[in-house]
C-alpha cells in the first residue's frame, strides 16, 4: 500500500476504537451498575493507553511525510491526523493514562460531593485534576498560553484572548436585555402534573420531527442529557420530571441537534478523522439552533401549545402567547443548564474567567468556591447558599474539561449567524414551524453544514454555511428583537 493508504487504514481502526471508548462512556451514564465505577476507571485507562499508543505510533510521522492527498477529503483527513499526532506526541503516555484514570473516578466523587453539598470532599480530587490538566496544557503549549493549548482541543483556531474580547462585547447588551425583561415581572408558568410517559412519547414525536433517525440511534434517560457516537450509532439521553415537561422536551431537542449533526455527516467520511462534527462550538451551534431559534420560536411554540393541551389537558396557561412566554421565561436562577437564552451566556462568562485563572495558576483550587460565589453575586445579584447551586453544579471540571465552557457561547454565536442566513433563504419557515415541522430548516443545515463533518476548520465551516463572516451581532439582534416583542419591552 501507499503511505496514504497505510495511514488511513491505521487511522480507521483508531477511530473505531475511539467510538468504543465513547460507548463505554455512554454506558457509564445510563446503564452501568452503581459500584462498577472503579473497575470502569481501569477499563477506560486501559483503552486510553491503547488509543494513545496508536495515536502516537511513530509510523504516523513517516506516513504523513510521504502521503500525497488525492482529494479535498483526504487533505482534510491528513490535516486532522497531523493535528492529533502533533498533540498526542507531546503528552507522555503516563500523563494521558493518569488523566483518564483520575477523571473517570473524579466524576463519581463529584457526584457524591454534590449530593452531600460537601465542597471539601471534592477539593483534593479537583486539585489533582487541575494539576494534571495544567501539566498537559504546559506540555501542549510549548511555552505558550496553557489555556489556549487546552482550548485548541475543543475549538481549534480560537484563543482565550479573542474569547475574552467577544464576551466583553456581548455582556452589556445581555445584561441590559435581562434587566429589561425582568422588570416586566414574572412570566407565566405551566402547571401540571405532566404524566412522564406522555412526556416521553411527545419527546419521541418531536425528536423525529427534527429529523433524528431512531434506526441509527436511541433515547435513554440520564441525569444530565448528552449525545454520544457518530455515523450509524448516535445515541441521546434526556431527562423527565412530572412538574417540568419543558425540561424533557427541550433537552431532547437540544440533543437531537447534536445527534442529527453526527447522523448527517457524509457516510463516505464514516470512521475517518473528518467523520464527526467540526468542533464543540460548531456542535453546540446545531443543538442551540434546534432548541432555541427553531424550538423556542413563537411559531413552533404555538404548535407545541396545541399538542400539549391535546395530550395533557389543562397545562396552566390558556393561550399560545402565554405558553411562548412561559417557554422563554427569564427568571432569576443559579443553574446554567436551566438558564434562558438571555442569561445563559452570562453563566459561561463566569466559568470562563474562573477556569482561565485556575489554568494560569492565578486562582488556587481552595479559593474557587469563594471566587465563584463573589462573582455570582456581582453578575447575578444573588447569594449562592449551597454548593450544588454554585461550583459543584457542573460536571465539567471534575472530568478535566478546562477550555470547554466557552464553546457553549461560541455555539450560540454561530447559531445566531446560521439562523440569520437560514431565515433569509427560507422566508416561509414560520408557516412550517407553526405546523410542527422544522424540516425545511434542518434540511438546510444538513446540506449547508452537517454533511461536511470536519472537512473544514470550525470557523470556515460556519463561514462556508452562511457565506458571511462570524460576528456576535446576529445573535444579539435576534435576542433583542425576540424578547422585545414577546415581553412588550
Ligand atoms: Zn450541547
Amino acid at each position: 500500500m501507499t503511505a496514504l493508504g497505510d495511514l488511513l487504514a491505521h487511522d480507521r481502526i483508531t477511530q473505531a476504537l475511539a467510538q468504543v471508548m465513547g460507548r463505554l462512556g455512554w454506558d457509564q451514564e445510563t446503564m452501568m451498575p452503581k459500584r462498577a465505577g472503579e473497575q470502569r476507571g481501569e477499563e477506560m485507562a486501559a483503552l486510553e493507553s491503547v488509543l494513545h499508543a496508536r495515536r502516537t505510533d511513530p509510523r504516523i510521522g513517516d506516513w504523513l511525510e510521504a502521503a500525497t492527498p488525492g482529494t479535498e477529503a483526504e487533505a482534510a483527513q491528513l490535516r486532522e491526523i497531523r493535528r492529533s499526532y502533533s498533540r498526542n506526541t507531546k503528552i507522555p503516555e503516563r500523563l494521558a493514562t493518569e488523566i483518564a484514570r483520575t477523571t473517570s473516578v473524579a466524576q463519581g466523587i463529584w457526584a457524591e460531593a454534590r449530593a452531600a453539598e460537601d465542597v471539601a470532599a471534592f477539593l483534593p480530587t479537583l486539585e489533582k485534576v487541575v494539576a494534571l490538566r495544567r501539566e498537559e496544557g504546559q506540555a501542549l503549549a510549548d511555552g505558550g498560553d496553557v489555556y489556549d493549548a487546552l482550548l485548541a482541543d475543543y475549538e481549534p483556531g480560537m484563543t482565550g484572548a479573542e474569547i475574552a474580547l467577544l464576551f466583553d462585547r456581548m455582556r452589556p447588551r445581555l445584561v441590559a436585555l435581562r434587566d429589561a425583561v425582568m422588570e416586566k415581572g414574572p412570566a407565566p408558568m405551566l402547571a401540571g402534573p405532566f404524566d412522564t410517559d406522555l412526556q416521553l412519547a411527545l419527546s419521541d414525536r418531536i425528536a423525529r420531527a427534527f429529523g433524528y433517525d431512531l434506526s441509527r440511534g436511541r433515547i435513554d434517560l440520564a441525569v444530565h442529557p448528552f449525545s454520544s457516537g457518530s455515523g450509524q450509532d448516535v445515541r441521546i439521553t434526556t431527562r423527565v420530571d412530572a412538574d417540568d415537561p419543558l425540561g424533557c422536551l427541550y433537552s431532547t431537542i437540544h440533543e437531537v441537534g447534536h445527534a442529527s449533526y453526527e447522523q448527517n455527516v457524509d457516510p463516505a467520511y464514516g470512521l475517518t478523522a473528518i467523520g464527526q462534527g467540526a468542533s464543540m462550538g460548531v456542535h453546540e451551534s446545531q443543538s442551540r439552533i434546534y432548541e432555541n431559534q427553531l424550538g423556542r420560536s413563537p411559531a413552533f411554540c404555538a404548535w407545541l401549545f396545541e399538542e400539549m393541551r391535546a395530550r395533557f389537558g389543562q397545562i396552566g396557561v390558556a393561550t399560545p402567547g402565554e405558553f411562548t412566554r412561559a417557554v422563554n421565561a427569564v427568571r432569576p436562577g443559579f443553574i446554567r443548564t436551566e438558564a434562558d437564552e438571555v442569561q445563559y451566556n452570562l453563566h459561561i462568562m463566569l466559568r470562563f474567567d474562573l477556569e482561565r485563572a485556575l489554568m494560569a495558576g492565578d486562582l488556587a483550587v481552595g479559593d474557587l468556591e469563594g471566587a465563584w460565589n463573589d462573582r455570582f453575586a456581582a453578575d447575578f445579584g444573588r447569594t449562592v447558599t449551597r454548593p450544588s447551586d454554585g461550583m459543584l453544579q457542573d460536571v465539567h471540571w471534575s472530568v478535566g474539561l478546562f477550555g470547554y465552557f466557552p464553546t457553549y457561547t461560541l455555539g450560540n454565536v454561530y447559531a445566531g449567524c446560521l439562523a440569520s442566513a437560514l431565515s433569509a433563504d427560507l422566508p416561509d419557515l414560520d408557516a412550517s414551524l407553526a405546523r410542527g415541522d422544522p424540516s425545511p430548516a434542518t434540511r438546510w443545515l444538513a446540506e449547508r453544514l452537517q454533511r461536511h463533518g470536519t472537512l473544514r476548520l470550525p470557523q470556515d465551516t460556519i463561514r462556508h454555511a452562511t457565506g458571511r463572516d462570524i460576528s456576535e451581532e446576529p445573535l444579539l439582534d435576534y435576542l433583542e428583537a425576540k424578547f422585545t416583542t414577546l415581553f412588550d419591552l
